[in-house]
């Protein structure tokens, strides 16, 4: 039977043979009410992979890549330092694939990351939030040494920004061949993303303007100070510029080796600091103007695609990467304000009618 309906769907075409295989192909969404009219805005929107965030990208990669080489044996334990969503994109590669999976993570990071990882059977060894992200990799590192296990390295790996260069890059390429393409606008957390697309769009794509983002309070390259660097290119002490933000995912407390190259290489055109607070409300925002549910980074991507979308010329078209999801974000500064209970305006609709009312508290 079919229905009178007009909006119907006609499947993918193929059948998936596991989890990691449905990684990437992210949807870039018009944004409508929140774009200024002069411009066309789209979004990224990185929470459309099976585990939500963009790092499922990194995880499938660093999992296949270490296969590949001979590094990851069957049945071995993967270990790594994350802040959440990598590790969220570990457990579930880590699961559909059989391996083990312990995730070192500072305690100050949301509730239901640790939950999540669990959830999908990884092992969350906590870290005090003192001791930073550096603290974490500490940590990973030990537990790897002293154990045998895979460490998975995400701020140093090759196969980070190579996934991107492979992956990201291209998806955005195709949705936008024929297409002006005037701004791409990201931040960073490993440098993965501004890394690997910044080397394909630098050569395929000259013209479009790279703007790179990080937190007001923690302007790691802004401060121009270099970071000093240990064995195997891992961060050797805290950069001085850093001070904690709540922008979840982004800016850890040293320059990811990772994202030297775009640094060094020059793959962005301007850095414009954001403060955490603006990508809450941004985030905020797209959620209720736009019914696009995001994090904390992807609310303070957009805010600085906004900055971005007022300056343009008329016509210009602005993507923004949005990294992950909101969901994950409950019981953090996000959802501050979001009430359990009703509101006094949801309080006098309900009294507005007289069936069904809740009893006064
Ligand atoms: N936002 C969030 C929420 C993230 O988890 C990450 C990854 N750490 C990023 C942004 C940045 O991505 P990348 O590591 O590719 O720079």
């Amino acid at each position: 039977m079919t229905s009178n309906a007009s909006r119907t769907t006609r499947g993918r075409g193929r059948l998936y043979e596991s989890v990691v295989d449905t990684v990437g192909e992210t949807p870039c969404i018009r944004v409508n009410n929140l774009a200024p009219e002069h411009v066309r805005m789209y979004v990224k929107a990185e929470f459309f992979n099976p585990a939500g965030s963009v790092k499922d990208r990194l995880a499938i990669s660093i999992i296949e890549e270490a296969e590949r080489r001979g590094d990851l044996k069957p049945g071995q334990t993967v270990v790594e330092a994350t802040s959440g969503n990598t590790g969220i994109g570990l457990a579930m590669v880590c699961a559909a694939k059989g391996y083990p999976l312990v995730v070192t993570m500072a305690d100050s990071f949301s509730i239901e990351r640790r939950k999540l990882m669990r959830f999908l059977g990884a092992r969350v060894v906590l870290t005090p939030r003192a001791e930073k992200g550096f603290g974490m990799y500490q940590k990973a590192k030990e537990l790897a040494d002293a154990n045998g296990w895979f460490l998975a390295r995400q701020f140093e790996t090759a196969d980070n920004a190579t996934v991107h260069e492979n992956t990201t890059a291209r998806e955005i390429l195709a949705d936008f061949a024929g297409e002006r393409l005037d701004y791409l606008v990201t931040g960073y957390g490993t440098g993965g993303t501004i890394t690997g697309v910044g080397r394909v769009l630098r050569q395929e794509r000259p013209d479009t303007k790279i703007i790179l983002s990080e937190p007001a309070n923690a302007q790691l390259i802004g401060s121009g100070i270099a970071q000093e660097r240990g064995a195997e290119s891992a961060p050797g002490v805290s950069h001085p510029a850093f001070q904690p933000h709540p922008i979840q995912g982004w800016t850890p407390d040293f320059i990811p080796y990772v994202l030297q190259e775009a640094i060094d290489q020059h793959y962005f055109d301007e850095l414009i600091p954001v403060p955490g607070p603006v990508g809450i409300e941004w985030s905020k925002k797209l959620a209720q103007k736009e019914g696009i549910f995001t994090g904390i980074s992807g609310g303070a991507t957009f805010a600085v695609a906004m900055q971005v979308a007022e300056k343009a010329a008329p016509g210009s078209v602005i993507l923004c990467m949005l990294p992950d999801t909101g969901e994950r974000y409950l019981s953090s500064p996000l959802f501050e304000g979001i009430v359990e209970g009703m509101t006094e305006e949801e309080t006098a609709l309900s009294r507005s009618t007289p069936g069904c009312q809740m009893p006064s508290p």
